[in-house]
């Protein structure tokens, strides 16, 4: 990799994610010889990359260009997982000891995701409230109070010797917002007095016209669908939106309703923000999962994951019947109270038709106010604009649609075309004193990872995979005593949407597979036949090689080897 040149007494900035896409918000900010990093964002995968968690940006480039030891912090503007759902990842590749900052409730959110992989080692939490600043060498970090749909959120205003930059984080402007803690007009309006050289404002919503509507708007029309169902209802939101949930156990103390969680990733975020102070729960309202059948459904409020129709989430497996405790009946009623994040379209239809299918009545943004944006429209745009009057325009959080129309708005406002610009992620710019200048183009690749550790897959594995999800799945079940380090009964086989063939067909051929894993499987090494890990692929290679010539089919095989 090229090294790309700095000039010294300038601010570099490299975009690290987020620009001419949605999600995987990043980017680096350097002065001289101290550089911080704002937010480390992941993407969720497209429907295209199945069995991929999290995409997230490929940090490495900082090594190559010789840039870990010049990194100060890493600065967080809100705790969305498209801006902190790559911070264990960005931690390993820096391998360093690391400092962190963000709002008490955003470090909170970063602590537990440490903790999930197990990586907490070399990091420092540093909490900040907003109206606070921090000096890295020549940067002096300012944080200022802003609305969005996660609380404690901010925007950062830097100032150094070389240009003033501010970046507005994801914002909106709440005039009511639920916590009462206020957009910082006069932050802004400050940070415009001492001067913005550059700006990076947030488009998400800049085709929007007028303002975006206050969060408290949504509990109004919560309290309306609620109080008019007759039986139980369930609410699907981002595990996240601490507001929301708040709104709804306010509806609930109301309407005499009680309220159960279910979702891990709801509870967790739940326990997060309960515990450092951010939620109000009413007395006597919440209610454990195992308590819902103690209730008559129309006493009951739940809380789900799954708003993005997710297969594995609690609102799918609910609607699939795979739920122990909660079915949905004739008469229930289901609010999708989440915007549907492009690309999860169709799994989100999906719910919703077998929802209105099984007698349910279904609410969702398009049909009723049971959503509002975190992300600014024009009108917002346009105040905060006017506060900051940027000498240099650089659009972020937005494909590139969002990013042109950001430009377009900028001009309206004023700025001169050769004073905005429009990069993507790796386009490396330079601030100084007079000048705003394009230095080059850094690479930055993409990671996929798996599961919640740190497993990345590579892009041959996903192509194998997409074939395989259209062959289907066959899982492979075995026992291994690990004294004798023989198979301990029945090789079980269990078949998914492969080749359909008539009962008495099928079970010739699954006997077959079984005597190609079992062939296999003594084929090993005594030794090795215990460990899992080892005996795993072997089993594997032999029945796709098997299946690959006999029914010219590539499907997803999985072996379960337990060991007792
Ligand atoms: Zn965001
Ligand atoms: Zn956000």
């Amino acid at each position: 990799m090229e090294i790309l040149p700095y000039r010294r007494d300038t601010v570099q900035v490299i975009p690290i994610g987020g620009l001419g896409e949605f999600g995987m918000n990043s980017m680096f900010l350097r002065v001289n010889n101290a550089g911080i990093i704002i937010d480390a964002g992941a993407m969720f995968p497209d429907y295209d990359q199945p069995g991929i968690d999290v995409v997230i940006p490929d940090f490495s480039f900082f090594e190559e260009q010789g840039l870990t030891d010049i990194v100060k912090a890493i600065v967080i503007t809100h705790a969305h997982e498209d801006h902190i759902g790559a911070i264990p990842f960005l931690c390993q590749d820096l391998n360093r000891d690391i400092d962190i900052y963000g709002t008490k409730l955003t470090i909170g959110f970063i602590k537990k995701k440490l903790e999930e992989h197990n990586f907490e080692h070399n990091v420092n939490l540093h909490i900040v409230n907003a109206g606070e600043s921090v000096r890295f060498d020549q940067m002096k970090v300012n944080f200022i109070q802003v609305t969005h749909s996660i609380v404690d959120s901010l925007a950062i205003f830097i100032e150094t010797p070389f240009g003033n930059v501010f970046h507005t984080g994801d914002f909106k402007i709440d005039k009511t917002p639920i916590d009462n803690r206020h957009f910082d007009f006069a932050g802004f309006a400050k940070a415009g007095e001492r001067g913005v050289d550059l700006l990076f404002a947030d488009s998400t919503n800049v085709e929007r016209k007028g303002y975006t509507l206050s969060e408290r708007v949504v509990g109004e029309s919560l309290e309306k669908i609620i109080a008019s169902s007759k039986s139980k209802v369930l609410v699907a939101c981002f595990s996240s939106h601490i507001h929301r949930v708040q709104q709804i156990l306010n509806v609930a103390r109301k309407l005499n309703r009680k309220v159960a969680l279910v979702g891990t990733s709801l509870i967790n975020a739940f326990n997060v923000a309960k515990g450092l102070g951010y939620l109000k729960i009413p007395p006597e309202v919440l209610i454990s999962e195992r308590e819902i059948p103690d209730f008559s459904p129309e006493r009951l409020i739940i809380i789900t994951t799954g708003s993005q129709g997710e297969p594995m989430s609690a609102l799918s497996r609910i609607v699939r019947n795979e739920h122990k405790k909660i079915k949905v009946e004739e008469g229930d009623t289901v609010i999708i109270s989440a915007k549907t994040i492009p690309g999860n379209e169709k799994p989100v239809l999906k719910i919703i038709n077998t929802l209105y299918r099984k007698g349910a009545e279904v609410f969702y943004e398009e049909v009723s106010e049971v959503h509002v944006s975190g992300h600014a429209s024009r009108e917002e745009l346009k105040m905060v604009f006017s506060m900051l009057k940027p000498r240099f325009f650089i659009p972020v959080h937005g494909a590139m649609k969002q990013l042109h129309h950001h430009m377009l708005l900028a001009r309206e406002m004023g700025l001169h075309k050769r004073n905005i610009r429009i990069i993507e992620d790796g386009d490396v710019v330079e601030l100084s004193k007079n000048n705003l200048r394009y230095v080059g183009r850094l690479q930055i690749g993409k990671r996929l990872i798996e599961g919640s550790g740190f497993d990345e897959v590579e892009e041959i594995a996903l192509k194998d995979r997409r074939r395989m999800a259209e062959d289907g799945i066959i899982i492979v079940a075995m026992v291994v005593d690990s004294n004798t380090a023989k198979l301990n009964g029945d090789v079980e086989i269990i078949t998914r949407g492969f080749i359909l063939l008539s009962d008495s067909e099928n079970e010739d051929e699954i006997n077959a597979m079984k005597e190609i894993v079992v062939e296999k499987f003594y084929m090993l090494e005594p030794s090795m036949r215990v460990d899992w890990e080892y005996a795993r692929p072997h089993i594997r290679s032999a029945l796709k090689k098997y299946i690959r010539k006999r029914f010219n089919a590539f499907p997803l095989i999985l072996p379960i080897i337990l060991t007792v």
